[in-house]
């Protein structure tokens, strides 16, 4: 197998921990900070086998047709508009992409679903503590994962305790992704795509996969199926 060559966008320092997961296994990660067309995104996406979106701050809400709230967070703009080039350049070459928190809720963006601005403001008091930056070494709450899915082929189990350092997740689920686990409380915690290797979760597994093989799988398919991209590019 060739090595898997990926591309994330820099989020500086934040950047190792995911590097590392997936240096671990054998992947190769070049960040990138500045893509301006989508010709150079599609530039990337052919020579790149893969796209890790990490996690970050929240997206603009114009980018999913709806008015700024004062619940929404801090947004970066430039980060929105690379990311965005970045997932629909890969999403459109049929390669894998990874998301993780933001990065889940980036590629709902992309596929053209739309956010929860904030889960307590606009899915009520009712819902489980999401945003609990303290335990995001252990674990806050469950997920219940749809055993078709591709996520339960990976954990293998339909049941997992999961970190939660969120306050937005995705609202209508962009046509061409479905929901692969929820919490109790009804929050989306993982899409996917039924067709192709696009999966975006919402909690943390780089804060745990050193130590979970669960969370590790994640990063293992993920670059298993990056590598298997580069193989095929490579023998046509
Ligand atoms: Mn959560």
């Amino acid at each position: 197998m060739q090595q898997a060559r990926i591309a994330m966008y820099d989020i500086e320092e934040r950047s190792a921990r995911y590097v590392e997961c997936l240096a671990r296994h054998g992947a190769e990660v070049t960040l990138f900070k500045y893509v301006d067309t989508s010709r150079e995104a599609e530039s990337i996406a052919s020579s790149f086998d893969g796209l890790l979106l990490p996690g970050g701050v929240d997206i603009e809400p114009a980018l999913y047709g709806m008015p700024l709230k004062s619940c929404c967070g801090e947004t970066d703009d430039l980060r929105d508009g690379v990311e965005l080039l970045l997932a629909s350049a890969f999403i459109a070459a049929k390669k894998p992409v990874l998301g993780i928190c933001r990065g889940c809720q980036m590629l709902n963006v992309a596929m053209g679903g739309t956010l929860v601005q904030d889960i307590a403001v606009e899915l009520g008091s009712g819902t489980l503590k999401h945003n609990d930056a303290e335990h995001k070494m252990g674990g806050t709450h469950d997920i219940e994962i749809s055993g078709d899915s591709l996520l339960c082929s990976l954990v293998k189990a339909e049941r997992l305790f999961v970190n939660s350092v969120h306050h937005q997740s995705a609202a209508r689920v962009a046509p061409g992704l479905t929901v692969s686990a929820t919490s109790a409380d009804g929050v989306i915690e993982a899409v996917e795509s039924a067709t192709d290797f696009i999966l975006g979760v919402q909690w943390h597994p780089e804060l745990l996969a050193a130590a979970d093989p669960q969370e590790d799988s994640l990063f293992a398919a993920f670059t298993e199926e990056c590598e298997r991209v580069r193989s095929a590019v490579d023998a046509a």
